[in-house]
């Protein structure tokens, strides 16, 4: 992106730093606030958001409480952002609506997730009318699948673009006046930002730096519980017009993404202490194709386009991290989405930054 421009904004000064979905979803939403708001970002190998699969569907997991509630509440929150980021002049992140079919051999295991995806649904904005369909029906909505498997459809599931949600964050911030830095940002015990460099003066800061976050506030002695979690997919392309193809969840830790163009995600590892190492691996993409094709065995002959690796901001425990950090008045943190930023991490990078602006006040 690299836009150099002077922000235009006559609010407190907030410096954000990281520009995936977390610190470009506050710094829009703090520069629709009146902010001055500073992006800086180091455009290090293995953003999350760049690599991620884009499924918007929090209704048929199995976690609960808080989590739940982020997770269902960003989903709900899209219809809103997209009219904000449309005021801005932003008109396309890459989000459809074109449904989810959770899917499994065991009719059981989807009774179960028909259950509790009933009862959220009805509670939710976004999910839509929900159906069990057979196993034909199942492959008329997205014929690759195997045969033989039950499956339950919510209407409302959607997906979106990773990339197009980020550029689209960041567009509609600039318009609002944000300016954007290319370097990498460093934090000194005497709370002193620089940014490739150069000392920035900041009201606030916001350290949204993903899996790196623990590492920018360390030499403040302020640690946060965040580590890399590599994931690795695959993007395939077949010739056929995948647009009203909904995404497939075979009850498992992988699934298969439809886009436009005949583009489908396959995904995703989950590689728990890869550190800091964004390749992509022989054994990852093996994992990811076996996957897929053992529930879309007609995607066998799909071409295979590129694969993604992107290093999740796993947090310890399940909630991420956002908010002010104890006794260092004007810092913040926003992170630890773990598997699910793309879908909760616009909802929340617009109440932390009405948290910021309401401290300032
Ligand atoms: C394979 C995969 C599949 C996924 N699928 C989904 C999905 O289907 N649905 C869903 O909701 N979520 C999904 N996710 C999760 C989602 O992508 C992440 O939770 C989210 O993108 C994290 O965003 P972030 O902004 O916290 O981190 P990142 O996107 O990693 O951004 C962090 C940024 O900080 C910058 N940075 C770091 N240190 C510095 C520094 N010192 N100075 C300046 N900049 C710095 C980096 O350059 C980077 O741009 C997936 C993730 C992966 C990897």
């Amino acid at each position: 992106m690299g836009k150099q421009g002077v922000s235009t904004q006559s609010g407190p000064a907030v410096v954000v730093i990281g520009d995936g979905v977390a610190g470009a979803g506050t710094a829009f939403a703090l520069a629709r606030r009146g902010a001055a708001v500073t992006i800086v970002d180091a455009g290090l190998p293995g953003r999350a958001t760049d690599a991620g699969a884009g499924i918007v569907q929090p209704w048929s997991t199995n976690a609960g409480g808080d989590f739940y509630e982020l997770y269902a509440g960003g989903a709900d929150f899209y219809p809103e952002l997209i009219a904000r980021l449309a005021e801005a002049g932003v008109h396309d992140i890459g989000y459809r609506r074109s449904g989810a079919l959770i899917v499994n051999r065991d009719a059981a295991v989807i009774d179960e997730v028909e259950a509790r995806v009933r009862v959220r649904a009805a509670a939710s904005r976004t999910a839509g009318e929900v159906r069990r369909v057979t196993d034909v029906e199942a492959r008329e909505l997205f014929p690759p699948l195997a045969a033989g498997l039950d499956g339950l459809h919510v209407a409302g599931g959607a997906r979106v673009d990773g990339r197009a949600l980020r550029a689209g964050l960041l567009d509609a911030a600039a318009a609002l006046g944000a300016t954007h830095l290319d370097a990498t940002a460093a934090l000194d015990a005497d709370r002193v930002l620089t940014a490739g460099g150069e000392p920035l003066a900041a009201d606030a800061i916001v350290v949204a730096a993903g899996a790196w976050t623990d590492r920018v506030l360390r030499p403040l002695g302020v640690r946060v519980r965040v580590e890399p979690q590599r994931g690795q997919l695959v993007h395939l392309r077949v010739d056929a017009d995948t647009r009203a193809w909904p995404s497939v969840h075979p009850v498992a830790p992988h699934y298969l993404v439809p886009f436009d163009a005949g583009r489908i995600v396959v995904g995703a590892t989950r590689e728990t202490g890869s550190g800091f190492d964004a390749r992509e691996t022989a054994a990852g993409v093996r994992q990811v194709l076996a996957d897929a094709l053992a529930v879309a065995p007609g995607l066998a002959d799909a071409t295979l386009v590129e694969t993604r690796v992107g290093l999740r901001p796993l947090p310890d425990g399940d909630l991420p991290t956002a908010g002010p950090v104890e006794d260092r008045p004007g810092l913040y943190v926003n992170t630890g989405f773990g598997a699910g930023g793309l879908t909760m991490g616009p909802l929340i990078g617009d109440l932390l930054a009405e948290r910021i602006l309401a401290e300032m006040s």
